[in-house]
C-alpha cells in the first residue's frame, strides 16, 4: 500500500503556488508552507477575536461611565460620539413591553431606534 500520486498530475501549493507531485489530498509543497498557511489563518482569527473583545470593552466602559454619571438613558447619537457600537453586545432578548433588551456583560438596557434607556446593572 502506498500513496497515489494523483495520476502524475501536478498539484499547486496553497501557500506559495509551487507545483508539486503527491497524494491527491496534499495541499502544500512542504511543512514550512503548511505552517505559514495555518499560522496566517490563526492570526486572522486572533485579529478578529481581539477586534470584537476590544469593541465590547469600549461599549462596556461607555455604559459603565453613564451609570457612574447617574444616567439611565442616552441617545444613540450621543453614544456613537463616545464610540459606542450597538452591534457588539453579549446578550439580546425581547424584553418586557416589546422593547429589545440588550446586555453588555453585567449591564442591561433597552434600545429603541433612537436611544438606550432603563440602563442598569443586571446583578
Ligand atoms: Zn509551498
Amino acid at each position: 500500500m502506498g500513496y497515489e500520486y494523483n495520476n502524475g498530475k501536478e498539484l499547486s501549493c496553497l501557500e506559495c503556488g509551487t507545483e508539486f507531485y503527491g497524494r491527491p489530498d496534499k495541499k502544500f509543497c512542504s511543512p514550512v508552507c503548511k505552517n505559514k498557511y495555518h499560522n496566517r489563518e490563526a492570526s486572522s482569527v486572533r485579529h478578529t477575536r481581539n477586534y470584537i473583545i476590544t469593541a465590547l470593552q469600549i461599549n462596556y466602559n461607555i455604559l459603565r461611565d453613564l451609570l457612574r454619571e447617574g444616567r439611565r438613558s442616552a441617545s444613540l447619537q450621543d453614544l456613537a460620539i463616545r464610540g459606542f457600537n450597538p452591534g457588539y453586545v453579549t446578550g439580546h432578548s425581547a424584553g418586557k413591553c416589546g422593547h429589545n433588551e440588550y446586555s453588555c456583560f453585567d449591564i442591561k438596557y433597552y434600545q429603541s431606534s433612537s436611544k438606550v434607556f432603563n440602563l442598569r446593572r443586571a446583578i
